[in-house]
């Protein structure tokens, strides 16, 4: 990892800190469906504030095309406030006349929101002028959005040039706990990888095998790896064009770290009320899908992530958003949880996952960065994280 300066190395009392958090959470009908990432940003802000900062926040939210009033940052900020039990000033631009005068007007121990970063055009282009109007709003600039961190943005890399920079304390703690997986994770070191699509996390599986001792692969990715084996996977979610790529995987020297599931539960259709039932990888019909690892691989599962010494976990082991495919994920979850050792959750469908059966206390870190966090354990270099290096000669 690389060395960067942090809030402790630096004085915010009086001082105007702008900070890019991910607040980036989904929003339904005006309001926050799950305020996750808003909970972690938290105690940054309240930190900044009670020093006597003047906080500008910042955070991009979904993908606009446009300005679509539905991108507003507004419920981020409501709920902000009502979770902080501090006013937060919503702002309706990202930089501009208004935004100059509102943060001139602002003084210790206010919190201001600028508007979605990525109204701006400049936001994703990583447009210096952008770059320099967001670090006219402030003193110091502090990179707090570890979900954002691999993206060389104006607001996450551009910022940087401008004004001195830090680590803020959630990102230190993202870097720290992915770090310590990478360089010298507990022994056994057991990483459990499920979700949609294999191909988001090749590279992942790639860099880490050689550094794991196992590797428990579920959800709908798995058939991919059965079907570069040579099962028949029925009407299982795959990609055609990643065969080739996998079996050189599995047949490579770290190959036999993988351990595929024995038991699907299939399925006769994508949907909820689907008929289930469960059978042996050998005996998928041609006409079923595969919705969730079966009950004798959720227990191997399990009963590995309770003999490790630390567990990395991204991706669900089934659609677990319909209860009858949720078994696997949360078999899988319940070990985790219980586990003493050293555990780390990763991905927003995890981590909501985690959540949806209340056990997301019950990890040592759960990580606010999917994308970001397979590329840290990818061993990429985060722009975010190089950019903060240069401020860090001389500490
Ligand atoms: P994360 O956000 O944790 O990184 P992903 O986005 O990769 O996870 O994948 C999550 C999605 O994968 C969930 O919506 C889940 O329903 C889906 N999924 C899991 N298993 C299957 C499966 N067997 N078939 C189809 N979709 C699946
Ligand atoms: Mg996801």
């Amino acid at each position: 990892m690389g060395r960067y300066r942090t809030l402790d190395d630096v004085e915010v009392s009086g001082q105007r800190v702008l900070v890019r958090a991910d607040l980036n959470v989904p929003i339904s009908a005006g309001s926050v469906d799950d305020d996750f990432r808003i909970r972690a940003s938290l105690p940054t802000i309240s930190r900044l504030r009670e020093a006597g900062a003047t906080v500008v926040v910042c955070s991009h939210l979904g993908r606009p095309q446009d300005r679509e009033p539905e991108f507003r940052m507004n419920p981020v900020a409501d709920r902000l406030a009502q979770i902080g039990g501090f006013p937060v000033r919503k702002l309706d631009g990202v930089v501009g006349d208004e935004v100059d005068a509102a943060v001139a007007a602002a003084g210790p121990g206010d919190v201001l929101l600028l508007e979605n970063t990525r109204f701006e055009p400049g936001e994703k282009k990583n447009d210096a002028a952008l770059a320099e109007g967001l670090a006219s709003l402030a003193d110091l600039f502090v990179l707090d959005a570890f979900g954002s961190a691999h993206r060389a943005h104006a607001s996450t890399v551009g910022v940087d040039d401008y004004l001195p920079s830090v680590a803020g304390p959630l990102l230190v703690a993202e870097v720290e706990a992915l770090g310590t997986l990478l360089t010298d994770p507990p022994h056994p070191f057991t990483v459990v990888l499920g979700g949609a699509k294999v191909s988001d996390k090749l590279g992942v599986i790639t860099s880490l095998l050689p550094k794991v001792d196992m590797m428990l692969i579920g959800g709908g990715m798995c058939f991919t790896l059965l079907a570069a084996e040579g099962y028949e996977i029925g009407s299982s979610l795959v990609e055609e064009d990643r065969i080739d790529e996998v079996r050189d995987v599995l047949a490579s020297q770290w190959g036999d770290r993988i351990r595929l599931p024995d038991d699907i539960v299939v399925a006769d259709r994508f949907a909820a009320d689907a008929q289930s039932e469960v059978v042996d990888r050998n005996a998928i019909p041609d006409d079923r899908l595969g919705l969730d690892i079966g009950p004798k691989t959720a227990g191997v599962f399990a009963a590995a992530i309770r003999g490790s010494g630390s567990v990395f976990w991204n991706g669900p082991m089934g659609v677990f958003e319909w209860e009858r495919f949720r078994s696997g994920t949360e078999i899988v979850a319940r070990a985790l949880t219980d586990h003493p050792g050293f555990t780390v959750v990763g991905g927003g469908d995890s981590v909501a996952a985690l959540r949806m059966l209340g056990l997301e206390g019950a990890v040592s870190h759960l990580s606010t960065g999917g994308g970001a966090g397979l590329e840290m354990l990818e061993g990429k270099a985060l722009p975010g994280l190089v950019a903060l290096e240069r401020w860090s000669e001389g500490t």
